[in-house]
């Protein structure tokens, strides 16, 4: 599979449509596939966290979302095809699962937050199963094993894990083995939006790449860092690694 490479992370230059793709045939095959999403935020965080980078580097796809993964692909002279984030897949996967009869178990987000989610997705996708959610505030040490029984009791197909990075993939990568279900998807602060609980960015903005303009807007005290500092901060750390090379 083509693939672009930054900070070593082996980012698949796919388009989102091939990624559902292989999301049903991970199903279909009855295979287990773990996919995480980075965007510039994550790749900072990988500069720093050799853990996080193995971690990362496990997965069997790992897509890139963003501007700013996109400007970084650029720099490394192999530009990525496809802005293949979240919040755009995810009502694609719906539509795929109502179509081939698939289920997804939510995890994660504050108590109340999935249930408004399953909740939303059911009114919207009148065909798709939720197999079952959880909030994502369980004690990870020691909770761990029983919800890892709940969600395999449910005979989800997949599995999001929504705690933000790099807490879902190492989630992810310590329970893998023990879950039955097929596909493994690391989604960030998606339940959020797609609960309703927060304002999503207008469609413009996300057709422009700066859907972290909206975020940023919406969190100043906590998006600040990662986005007033983390950008530059970014495009800077590539610019350098990518002369190393
Ligand atoms: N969260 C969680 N469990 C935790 C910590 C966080 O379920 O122990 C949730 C939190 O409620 C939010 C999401 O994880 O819904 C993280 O969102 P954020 O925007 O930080 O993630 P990003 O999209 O930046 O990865």
């Amino acid at each position: 599979m083509k693939s672009i490479n930054i900070f070593d992370v082996r980012i698949a230059n796919i388009t989102i449509k091939k990624s559902l793709e292989l999301i049903e045939e991970a199903i279909t095959k009855n295979e287990q596939r773990k996919l995480y999403f980075v965007n510039a935020d994550c790749l900072n965080k990988v500069y720093k966290d050799p853990d996080y980078k193995k971690v990362l580097n496990a997965a069997d796809y790992i897509f890139g979302d963003g501007i700013g993964v996109k400007i970084g692909s650029k720099i490394t002279k192999n530009p990525i095809i496809d802005n293949v984030n979240g919040t755009d897949m995810l009502p694609l996967l719906c539509e795929q699962c109502e179509k081939y009869n698939s289920s997804i178990f939510l995890l994660g987000a504050k108590p109340g937050v999935p249930e408004d989610m399953k909740k939303n997705l059911e009114d919207q996708y009148k065909n798709l199963k939720i197999a079952g959610f959880h909030h994502g505030f369980f004690d990870k040490e020691n909770e761990s094993n029983n919800i890892v029984d709940l969600i395999n009791k449910s005979k989800t197909d997949i599995l999001l894990v929504a705690f933000g990075a790099p807490f879902q993939e190492t989630w992810i990568h310590n329970y893998a083995s023990r879950l039955n279900c097929s596909v493994l998807i690391g989604v960030g602060g998606l339940f959020d939006f797609f609960s309703g609980n927060m304002p999503r960015a207008p469609k413009w903005m996300r057709a422009l790449g700066i859907e972290w303009v909206y975020r940023l807007m919406q969190e100043p005290g906590r998006m600040w860092k990662r986005y007033i500092l983390g950008n530059p901060l970014f495009i800077y750390r590539i610019i350098k690694w990518n002369s190393k090379k």
